[in-house]
């Protein structure tokens, strides 16, 4: 099927009441960057490469609004720019757009103290799977009456309806950022360290750990307060490690946290679980042959595993979590779905949920296993 590129919101809504009619199952594409996630679907694509470019970008308001298929590269260029940044710290390749980041609900290491997409999503235009236009929120904090729409469509997936255009805060990007190393931690030495430093007064943004032995500290802001914070912070965890200063070089060990990018072909979970079971997590997988990654102080691990086994879901569901498979072999993906299921009571009020938006089951291609 030739994929579909509407120009605007008209255009969209009128390919989403064809479908309605016509039972056809659409499946919205950004860049495309993770259609490789998710079971294989027969489905009509549709591109929203087309509805892209800034609509505002108001600096001194802090609050910038713009169509989904603008390349996330360009956001992050626009907004860098004039000082700013978007706090929740996204990351993708160079196909990435602002509307498929914010679908897919990406978020990076800055998480754990800025928020997620969702804390800094103002508003939004969306075509429902209704086929009708809405807009929710607006493009100021306090704008919201009744329900928090674009709260619900940071990490939709594409379930819910299209999103035509969104408006996001955003924020002054620190002068400086340093990051500080500890070497040679073991997990549950680093996870404590890293607790005792994103609950200390040295306003650690980011904390992350890797398996051989690197534990990320990151500290942001005025370069006066950096150094200060910089010089307090070896002694605060005095009774846990030894910390070095280190440069430029750690851009790429955060990325490698934030990412999971060095467990590419294997296959790729990740866990979101409490930061105080992640060392036991990393200790149970490590006896399965697996690699992994700790992003926002043990909150986040990734996992890479050569087994197409469900083992990894198991050990994170034992421990409280929720395991996504990230990348994995079609076959695999056939019969394992991506997401972790929910209880049944959530379960059945998300389907709720999904079902006012889309009624007809238009977004509904079986992506993600049950009726989504
Ligand atoms: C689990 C996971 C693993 C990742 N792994 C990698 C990785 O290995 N390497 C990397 O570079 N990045 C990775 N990413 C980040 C990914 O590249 C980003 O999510 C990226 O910014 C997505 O942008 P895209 O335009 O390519 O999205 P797409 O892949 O096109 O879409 C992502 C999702 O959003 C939906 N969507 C897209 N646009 C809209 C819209 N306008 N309205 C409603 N729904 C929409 C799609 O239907 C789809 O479900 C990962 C993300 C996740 C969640």
């Amino acid at each position: 099927m030739a994929i579909l590129e509407p120009r605007d919101a008209q255009d969209l809504r009128q390919i989403v009441a064809d479908a309605v009619a016509g039972g056809t199952k659409l499946e919205l594409r950004g860049g495309g960057s993770r259609a490789d996630f998710g079971a294989p679907r027969e489905v009509q694509i549709v591109s929203l490469a087309a509805l892209s470019g800034i609509v505002d970008y108001d600096p001194a308001e802090l609050v910038l609004t713009v169509r989904p298929g603008t390349l996330l590269s360009n956001v992050l260029a626009l907004v860098e720019g004039e000082g700013q940044m978007l706090a929740f710290e996204p990351w993708g390749d160079a196909a990435s757009t602002i509307g498929g980041t914010v679908a897919a609900g990406i978020a990076g290491s800055r998480r754990v103290t800025a928020g997620s997409v969702r804390d800094h999503l103002l508003g939004v235009t969306v075509v429902s799977g209704r086929g009708e236009i809405f807009v929710a929120g607006g493009k100021v904090v306090k704008n919201v009456t009744g329900y928090d729409l674009p709260k619900l469509m940071a990490g939709s997936w594409g379930r819910l309806g299209a999103i035509a255009e969104l408006t996001l805060k955003v924020l002054p990007r620190p002068r400086v950022t340093a990051t500080l190393i500890a070497d040679g931690l073991p997990a549950e030495a680093a996870y404590r360290a890293m607790a005792r430093a994103l609950g200390s007064h040295a306003d650690v943004s980011a904390a992350a750990h890797l398996r051989r032995g690197v534990t990320l500290l990151r500290i942001a802001g005025f370069a006066p307060s950096v150094e200060a914070r910089c010089a307090v912070l070896p002694d605060i965890l005095k009774d846990h490690c030894t910390l070095r200063r280190d440069g430029e070089a750690s851009a790429l060990l955060w990325r490698e946290a934030m990412t999971g990018e060095a467990l590419k072909g294997r296959v790729k979970w990740r866990a979101h679980l409490l930061p105080r079971h992640a060392a036991e997590l990393t200790r149970r997988v490590e006896t399965l042959g697996a690699d992994w990654a700790m992003d926002w102080g043990g909150g986040r691990v990734w996992i890479g595993l050569d087994d197409e086994s469900e083992d990894i879901r198991r050990i994170v569901l034992d421990l409280g979590g929720e395991a996504t498979l990230v990348d994995a072999p079609v076959g695999m993906r056939s019969r394992v779905p991506a997401m972790h299921g929910s209880a049944p009571g959530v379960s059945a009020l998300a389907d709720r949920v999904r079902r006012a938006f889309d009624p007809a089951d238009v977004f509904a291609t079986g992506r993600f296993g049950g009726a989504a």
